[in-house]
């Protein structure tokens, strides 16, 4: 049962916490916040805590603006202890002085999506894979195994950070699916329950917290940068999802190709439609790009299948009896997306497709990264952008994503990425020291 204000204060009072941090996600998805002793919490709960709230902007930071943190006491949870002392955190609304909602406040645009979803009937769930590297440290990547895909240790390093994380997010209440080493050396990967997307974003926060946390306890580095290594798998993040109608699954249906019926299908043609556009939200970095080329098990060709893992969307084969687990796994997004966000695109791509009643292509189920163009060509498969520049203009020129993520924060994550983007074209990189200096 989630906490109400008393249940939180109550919890503090008996679990001796003296820490509580109010976190909340900047507009690139990383956790910012401030802590307050446990006597200011009453009063946080009450009235929320002032803050500059310029800090939510990214890069595009322009001028100080006063923000009202309101933490929501749903989102209780107790932190790992560490540092001899106890502390829980709680996520805020952000809120205007004189209370509106802050429209730069990527937990508000979630909320918004989800209620637009909600109009129709519709809850949104979520089932994220985030993969991520164990390295030495942070200023290379020096890997600690070679293992590889399921390779089961007992005692490797990497192993014992993972089962750490993964103890550690259940005991916050993060239900974890199963864990297990990924393709790449080093590369480790943890699966959660699936549940509602405002609770999963959240999840997925604390997620990339809690891992590079219990990394750095242990003097190692925790990454979810999505292509750390040439030449070997980046790290993806999976994302399965479903639209439930009371506790029905709105995409089941058994005699529906694949047990998938037509919401499922329209959500299904809505995500592949719009998915060049909601791209620079998946897929945020410079370096996102480089996990997206073919032979790593990344999409980079636009279509759906089910034992296909080259495809954008793969339909998980599940068994005829479990209703439940009908859904739709998009494997373009990666583990540094703001998840608010990301599930704000996703969702309104989906809902797109089912009011206009699209109808996705045929499903392949031939190893797209073996075709060749013009097979392609004659097969209309399309490809993801190529770079962040391509992938912001793409959104920039979107009706859809400028709707789902409201003008304040379109306008400001555009802002953001071509600053990025700016910066990225000047560097002069170890790629061309090495290629160009020693012949031109
Ligand atoms: N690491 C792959 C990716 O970049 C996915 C591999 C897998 O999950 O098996 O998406
Ligand atoms: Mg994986």
């Amino acid at each position: 049962m989630p906490l109400d204000q008393e249940g939180v204060l109550r919890e503090v009072h008996d679990r001796g916490i003296s820490i509580v941090r109010l976190w909340f996600a900047d507009i690139l998805g990383h956790i910012k916040g401030f802590a307050l002793t446990a006597r200011e919490l009453e009063d946080a709960l009450g009235q929320g805590m002032g803050f500059d709230g310029s800090s939510i902007e990214g890069f595009a930071r322009i001028q100080e603006s006063d923000l009202m943190a309101h933490p929501d006491p749903a989102s209780f949870a107790i932190l790992p202890s560490g540092g001899g002392y106890q502390s829980a955190r709680l996520f805020c609304d952000l809120k205007t002085p004189d209370g509106k909602p802050f429209a730069g406040d990527p937990r508000y645009i979630l909320r918004q999506n989800l209620e637009r979803a909600a109009d129709r009937g519709f809850t949104y769930y979520i089932g994220p894979e985030m993969e991520y590297f164990c390295f030495k440290g942070s200023d290379a990547a020096e890997i600690l195994d070679h293992g590889g895909y399921f390779d089961a240790s007992i005692n490797e390093i990497g192993t014992v950070l993972r089962k750490k994380s993964l103890f550690a997010l259940e005991a916050m209440g993060i239900q974890v699916e199963y864990s297990h080493h990924e393709v790449a050396p080093s590369q480790h990967e943890i699966d959660l329950r699936y549940c509602e997307a405002l609770e999963m974003a959240e999840r997925c926060l604390t997620y990339r917290f809690i891992i590079k946390e219990v990394a750095r306890q242990e003097g190692y580095y925790a990454t979810f940068m999505p292509k750390p290594i040439y030449g070997v798998n980046g790290s993806g993040m999976h994302t399965h999802q479903s639209l439930f109608k009371g506790d029905r699954n709105a995409f089941f249906e058994p005699d529906g190709p694949y047990q998938l019926s037509e919401t499922a299908r329209h959500f299904l043609a809505g995500l592949l439609k719009h998915v060049r556009e909601m791209t620079s939200v998946l897929n945020q970095t410079v370096n996102s790009y480089k996990r997206l080329v073919a032979g790593y098990e990344a999409p980079v060709y636009i279509c759906w299948g089910q034992m296909n893992r080259s495809a954008l969307v793969r339909v998980p084969r599940v068994r005829a009896d479990r209703e439940q687990s009908t859904r739709l796994e998009l494997r373009s997004p990666d583990p540094v997306t703001n998840p608010y966000l990301a599930f704000s695109v996703m969702l309104a791509a989906g809902l797109k497709g089912i009011e206009e009643k699209l109808e996705p292509p045929p499903p392949v189920e031939r190893d797209i990264y073996r075709l060749s163009e013009s097979e392609r060509a004659e097969l209309n498969i399309q490809t993801l952008p190529s770079n962040l520049y391509e992938a912001v203009l793409e959104t920039k020129g979107s009706e859809l994503v400028r709707q789902a993520l409201g003008e304040h924060v379109f306008n400001k994550f555009i802002d953001n990425k071509l600053i990025e983007w700016d910066e990225w074209r000047m560097q002069v990189t170890d790629y061309e020291i090495k290629t160009y200096l020693p012949i031109l």
